[in-house]
């Protein structure tokens, strides 16, 4: 047996732009994303949680409007 070959694959928490966490499994120590499924308009069909993160300027621009 040896330690050290393969990456850990474990539960990894992800934080979002609009402050919610969530966990996942990754070989990663922490993800930071800009949006989540919490978030994201596709999902909400509104941006009022971007906007209250002070970042609904970037995400403006990041989808041209
Ligand atoms: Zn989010």
């Amino acid at each position: 047996m040896k330690e050290g070959i393969h990456p850990k694959f474990d539960r990894t928490t992800v934080s979002c732009a609009c402050g919610e966490t969530f966990e996942t499994g990754s070989t990663r120590k922490e993800i930071k994303v800009d949006v989540c499924s919490k978030c994201h308009p596709f999902f909400t069909g509104k941006t009022r949680a971007i906007e209250a993160g002070g970042r609904v300027d970037k995400f403006k621009k990041k989808y041209g409007l």
